[in-house]
């Protein structure tokens, strides 16, 4: 390729970094608008969070037919999803055979580690240098990175010097691990810990969770869908997405909000009963709206949940272990699970608490704790990702005059509307820090993204604008905006991805908030964006 494009002349109008969930719906857009755009894609094939987490159990919680494109109602009625929550080999297949149907594969490009993207202000384009070492310009950058997309290790000494075989969640191996007769040591509790340890319990030889912070899980309670089922299903596809599009959370769960202690505590118990024993996150979702906000409601909701992890764990002092003291149920993400709490029920599943006995290294034969050496054929890392921003800070993505973004999110991101952020002109974040996707059902929220995004080139190409950029002040009022919704949420006190906490990641240890995610639901999100739209974008400059 000629690198000697100008302002004129770009590589292409628009790239797209991220072939995953939102970078294909993104590039199906640009492309049935006739516009020349590519996506560079890291990993060697498209999916995203569903090419890389290939651990056994990785599915998704969110109900698989509210999960699916709601674009197009050809591909609803052609796509038959076989499982209530359907797990990561079919959602690769789904997003393969969405690829194949618009005809998108053409326009990717794989092992493209994008490197840095510069934006050049006199030219008005950005310039791209990619690790295989070429350069490319365009005039908007898209990134569609995902929210979960840059996996931690621990900062353990010795993480190279075991012998065995060992690995991230998220950089699970493409083949089959045979865990048979093997030792397993799986390190974390989040949702993917969970679902691992559930998965291969009854596969592995022995099984020691290192656990540092328990967590609140639910049951799953996954199960087939059947043919006729899923032929009833297609016929409520509008219902369904409507549902959707009402809830805070792009779910079909509805939040309750009657006043928590309004309801006779019988009444409240018996609602919990029912939710305990439904599929998927009522649980949280459409419980008591209260339960995210009062201290004191939160506190007997997860009572109820400590009295469900006594009952399905036989030793009392290790259901203790696993009941979280330091925050209660909802204010972090809530990790669904099959078979979780029975699995160490087990006699060959230990539970090494980190509180009583913290890591000292990971030695050639397996983790030495301050107690002893515990000795490991496989260790499994299910401790997490720099989330949402990660992604981001590990591209050299630099603006007006040469500032970093990097740098300008030191403290945690600035954006308006999670879709912009001012100082970087014609950069269009679909799932950005910030935006409602974050924190929802996410092809619910992509959707909206993408949408959006779309609209506003359509708006800039109709009026010849080549340059835009959201203002400062425009900025500073979303931040504030984010800011005052986390002031109201017991989350602001958890320990959690959802305010950027990861003890694996310089400055991100603990202590100050980073304002990650909008609290404030999808329809007030959708009504926010859709307000700036029509009004001409206020917030954004045009040139
Ligand atoms: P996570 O929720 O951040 O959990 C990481 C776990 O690793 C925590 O238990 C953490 O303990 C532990 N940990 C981290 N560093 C450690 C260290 N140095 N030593 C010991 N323990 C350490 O990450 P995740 O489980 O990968 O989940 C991230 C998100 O991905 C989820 O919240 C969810 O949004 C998404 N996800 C979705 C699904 C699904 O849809 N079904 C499935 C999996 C994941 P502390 O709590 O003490 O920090």
């Amino acid at each position: 390729m000629d690198h000697g494009s100008d302002a004129k002349n770009p590589d292409y109008e628009a790239i797209i970094i991220g072939a995953g969930v939102c970078g294909i719906y993104q590039l199906h857009r640009l492309l049935d608008l006739g516009v020349s755009t590519t996506v560079l894609e890291a990993g060697a094939d498209l999916g995203g969070t569903w090419f890389w987490n290939r651990y056994p159990g990785a599915r998704f919680d969110s109900e698989s037919i509210t999960y699916g494109y709601s674009f197009s109602r050809e591909l609803l009625q052609e796509w038959d999803w076989k499982e209530r929550f359907s797990g990561q080999p079919e959602n690769l297949r789904y997003l393969n055979v969405v690829a194949e149907k618009f005809d998108l594969r053409k326009h990717m490009q794989f092992n493209c580690n994008v490197e840095s993207a510069h934006f050049d202000d006199d030219a008005t384009l950005w310039r791209l240098h990619l690790e295989d070492g070429r350069d490319l310009t365009c005039r908007f950058l898209i990134p569609a990175i995902g929210l979960l997309s840059a996996p931690t290790l621990p900062r353990y000494e010795g993480l190279d010097s075991f012998a065995g075989q060992s690995f991230h969640t998220y950089n699970w191996p493409q083949e089959p691990v045979d865990f048979a007769g093997k030792r397993v040591a799986v390190i974390g509790t989040g949702a993917t810990g969970v679902q691992v340890i559930g998965a291969i319990a009854d596969q592995v030889g022995d099984l020691t969770v290192f656990q540092r912070r328990p967590n609140w899980c639910a049951p799953l309670h996954n199960a087939e869908i059947s043919a006729e089922e899923m032929a009833e299903i297609k016929t409520r596809y509008d219902e369904i997405f409507a549902i959707c599009a009402r809830t805070p959370g792009g779910f079909i769960h509805e939040p309750d909000r009657r006043p928590f202690f309004e309801v006779p505590r019988e009444e409240r118990v018996a609602m919990w009963e029912k939710l305990y024993g439904e599929p998927g996150f009522g649980i949280w979702l459409a419980n008591f709206r209260d339960i995210f906000m009062d201290e004191e409601a939160n506190a007997e909701f997860s009572e109820f949940i400590a009295d469900k992890i006594r009952s399905r764990v036989d030793d009392p002092a290790l259901a203790e272990k696993l009941i979280p003291k330091d925050h209660g149920f909802g204010v972090q993400r809530v990790p669904m699970e099959t078979r979780y709490y029975e699995a160490y029920n087990r006699d060959n599943v230990h539970l090494v608490d980190l509180q009583e006995t913290p890591i000292e290294r990971i030695t050639t034969n397996g983790i030495r704790t301050t107690e002893r050496e515990h000795e490991f054929d496989i260790i499994v890392y299910a401790t997490g990702f720099d989330a949402i921003t990660g992604a981001y800070d590990r591209i050299d993505i630099r603006g007006v005059g040469g500032q970093s973004l990097r740098d300008k999110w030191a403290d945690g991101p600035r954006t308006f509307l999670g879709l912009q952020v001012s100082g970087f002109p014609n950069m269009i974040m679909p799932t950005g820090p910030q935006s409602g996707s974050a924190s929802t059902n996410f092809p619910r929220g992509i959707e909206i993204g993408v949408d959006w995004a779309t609209d506003l080139l359509q708006y800039m190409w109709a009026h010849d604008y080549v340059r835009e950029e959201a203002t400062p002040e425009a900025e500073a009022e979303w931040g504030a905006h984010v800011a005052k919704l986390y002031g109201i949420m017991l989350m602001r006190k958890a320990q959690g991805w959802f305010t950027g906490y990861n003890s694996n990641v310089e400055g991100h240890e603990q202590g100050t908030i980073r304002y990650l995610v909008y609290n404030g639901g999808t329809p007030k999100f959708r009504a926010r964006i859709t307000e700036v739209a029509d009004t001409d974008y206020a917030g954004i400059e045009f040139a």
